[in-house]
């Protein structure tokens, strides 16, 4: 019988996972099936219960259920520990390990993908958000000369700020104070998800000044307002987060099969222009 794997969110109708873990199962010859679950939102736990009962291998978690998978899991990885959140799941007997690979996919995307560095370059984060806290360690082992994370609701990125301290040149501040701040940035990351709702995080005029790289982590959207102005700014590179999503597919592939699928055709195949 074929090892069974799936997707739990809630929705799901949207979830491009089982279209990424069916093309990474063929191009590498792997006998799996992987479906898309719409897990109860109150009962997160019991549907995973179900799921293994029936000899489920793995999950992999999307919204509402990053933090019911980190409590339901009784090992975690230092990725999932530090970013309070798990997105994928892997079931050996009474083993639940938790991991979390949306920061890695991100710097996989970043880097391998787009061939930008990140190591000694300025970067810039907007949001203090679940992704963005599930990328800061990743980003900080890059070892940028500096990390400035900016958020609407400053004492949340402070909280990270503080949960982070030791572990690279993090900076914190308020959007008003980044024009201050400003020598100009690399890499600007949009971690917010203000671009789901069409609306553009309130960042001074200067900050795309000489940036390398604009990335927009909502995938799907096309031109959102924050790739409008990085683009009118004359930022050459722009990108969305269909690589992320794609690359953190494969880490999860990786980890479960012990196969590393190729992930430019997958990307190919769900990019949306952006124009
Ligand atoms: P959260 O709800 O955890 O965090 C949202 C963040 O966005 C907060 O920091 C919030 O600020 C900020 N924000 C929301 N609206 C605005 C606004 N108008 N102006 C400024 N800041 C704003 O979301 P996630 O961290 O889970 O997701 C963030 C984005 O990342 C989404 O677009 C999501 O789709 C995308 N994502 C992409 C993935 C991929 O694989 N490509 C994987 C995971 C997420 P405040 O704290 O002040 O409310």
């Amino acid at each position: 019988m074929s090892d069974r794997y799936a997707v739990i969110g809630n929705p799901i109708g949207f979830s491009k996972s089982p279209f990424i873990h069916g093309t990474f199962a063929k191009m590498t010859g792997q006998d799996l099936v992987y479906e898309a679950i719409e897990g109860p939102i109150d009962g997160f736990s019991g549907r995973v219960d179900q799921f293994r009962t029936e000899g489920a291998k793995g999950l992999n978690i999307t919204a509402p259920f990053k933090l019911d998978a980190f409590a339901y899991a009784n090992e975690l990885s230092e990725s999932a520990r530090r970013a309070g959140a798990a997105n994928c799941l892997k079931f050996e007997g009474d083993r639940i390990i938790a991991e979390n690979f949306d920061g890695i996919g991100l710097v996989r995307d970043i880097t391998a993908n787009l061939g930008v560095k990140m190591a000694g370059r300025r970067v810039l984060m907007l949001g203090a958000g679940g992704a963005a806290r599930g990328a800061l360690l990743p980003f900080l082992r890059q070892q940028p000369s500096e990390l400035v994370l900016v958020n609407r609701t400053l004492s949340k990125a402070v909280a990270l700020a503080e949960e982070f301290a030791g572990c690279g040149p993090l900076i914190v501040s308020g959007y008003a104070e980044l024009a201050d701040l400003a020598e100009g940035y690399d890499v600007v990351v949009n971690a917010t998800s203000a671009s789901l709702r069409g609306e553009m995080p309130p960042l001074p005029g200067n900050v795309f000044q000489g940036a390398e790289l604009a990335y927009e982590l909502a995938y799907g959207k096309g031109l959102t307002p924050f790739l409008q102005a990085a683009r009118a700014e004359g930022v050459a590179k722009l990108a969305d987060g269909v690589g992320m999503l794609v690359e953190q597919a494969a880490e999860a592939f990786v980890w479960w099969r012990g196969v590393r699928p190729s992930t430019a055709q997958v990307i190919a195949a769900l990019t949306v222009p952006l124009s």
